[in-house]
């Protein structure tokens, strides 16, 4: 991994001592400045974020750093927890001052249990050195920071899983609105931003806005981290600008002559060959980092089995779009495989799958199907090689 050190102020603790001197507006209009977009995959822009969460009314307030990274094909904040933790706490702190709050939690995925020890050693040095606790180097902030364990489900992503979870509940999402800046962890004001997007705040904070707008595109600034893995020579973690051509990035990483690269983990769009010259960024192809290089060997339908065996296990089973219908696209797949699924039930299946994206209460159940029907959009040859000819 090129280290986000490398981009991170060559002061330590540099962006928490500028918030520490300035306004609380003038740090929220900071990273606002910056363009920050939130690094989790949804793209909300930080700034507004933490305005909201700043102008809500209440006396306890909370940030929630969610490091329940479990997009299939994602690993870039467990790199980041492992190397650059101190961002991350700094970045929290940050959060803690601009909006007023004084607790703050990392949600850790479950499956992350041996970073545990790494990190509760980062937050015991931290409180040594002044930077969490009452009066925070010396400041009238006082902040300090728990670690909550996930226990395994890739709901608790969603932030308000999340915050369920955390009060003790069943990982089941909210409808929203309310979103969590204004009714949060238990009914509070609560930011809930990912681990790398509390890092770069630390580093915006540190270089100033226009250090970090200085790559990137207009509406996607920075660099981003990414999540590479599959069929290509390199596979890691990297740090790219937004706004990079698919074909670029698998130059980067040795995925030349790969025929798709499914961005944005199991949820994201599979982009075919013939689209890499689009762009990874908010306003072409969004992700949370995640790119899968699928060569030319590649069966897409053992592809798409795969995501659709991890959907019907992890949906929480609350709304019917997403229990039955990713257990529905999972059988249609399993018939198509088979040789046994007609046109008319394929058209039936796509059909259900838009049902989905739009009926569904969460993330989850919306992005679901859209593995399923970029395949059938666009491998259309791999797809009627497996329709019966008289169907
Ligand atoms: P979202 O767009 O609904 O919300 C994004 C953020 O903006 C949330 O924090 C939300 O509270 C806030 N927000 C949105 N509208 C708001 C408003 N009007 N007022 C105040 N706050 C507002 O997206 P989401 O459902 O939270 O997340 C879905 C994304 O998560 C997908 O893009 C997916 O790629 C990604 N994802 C990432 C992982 C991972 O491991 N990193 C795993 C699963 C999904
Ligand atoms: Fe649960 Fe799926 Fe409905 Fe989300 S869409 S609430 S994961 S059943």
């Amino acid at each position: 991994m090129s280290p986000l050190s490398t981009y991170a102020s060559q002061l330590p603790e540099a962006g928490l001592k500028a918030a520490l001197a300035c306004e609380r507006t003038a740090i929220i209009k900071a990273v606002s400045d910056s363009g920050l977009k939130g690094r989790g995959g949804a793209g909300f822009p930080t700034g507004v974020k933490w305005n909201f969460a700043a102008a809500a009314r209440g006396d306890r307030k909370f940030v929630i750093c969610n490091a329940d990274e479990g997009e299939p094909g994602t690993f870039k904040d467990r790199v980041i927890l492992q190397e650059h933790a101190d961002l991350v706490f700094e970045g929290m702190t940050i959060a803690a001052r601009a909006i007023g709050a004084k607790e703050g939690v990392l949600f850790l995925r479950g499956e992350y249990t041996y970073l545990r020890g790494h990190l509760e050693a980062v937050l015991a040095r931290r409180r040594e050195a002044g930077l969490l606790g009452k009066g925070v180097l010396g400041s009238p902030l006082d902040f300090d920071i728990r670690i909550f364990m996930g226990a395994g489900a890739y709901i608790c992503g969603e932030e308000t899983a999340l915050i369920e979870a955390l009060e003790g509940f069943r990982g089941e999402p909210r409808n929203r609105p309310p979103f969590p800046v204004n009714t949060g962890f238990l009914d509070c004001p609560t930011v809930v931003n990912n681990v790398e997007t509390l890092a770069w705040t630390a580093c915006i904070l540190g270089n100033g806005a226009d250090w970090f707008r200085r790559v990137g595109t207009e509406r996607s600034t920075g660099i981003k981290i990414f999540s590479v893995s599959g069929d290509c020579a390199r596979p890691g973690v990297y740090e790219f600008p937004l706004g990079i051509s698919v074909s670029d990035l698998l130059k980067e990483v040795g995925g030349e002559g790969a025929k798709a690269c499914q961005i944005g983990g199991a949820s994201g769009q599979c982009v075919p060959a013939k689209d890499f010259g689009r762009t990874i960024a908010f306003e072409d192809i969004p992700t949370g980092g995640s790119v899968i290089v699928f060569g030319p060997h590649r069966d897409m339908l053992e592809v798409l089995h795969n995501f659709l065996e991890f959907f019907v296990d992890e949906s929480c089973g609350q709304c019917t779009p997403c229990r039955l219908g990713n257990a529905k696209l999972l059988e249609g797949l399993e018939k198509l495989r088979a040789g046994t699924c007609s046109m008319a039930y394929l058209r039936e299946l796509c059909q259900l799958g838009e049902t989905m994206q739009v009926a569904s209460k969460c993330g989850l159940g919306q992005s679901s199907p859209n593995a399923f029907l970029s395949v059938v959009e666009h491998f259309r040859d791999e797809i009627m090689g497996r329709i019966p000819s008289h169907a």
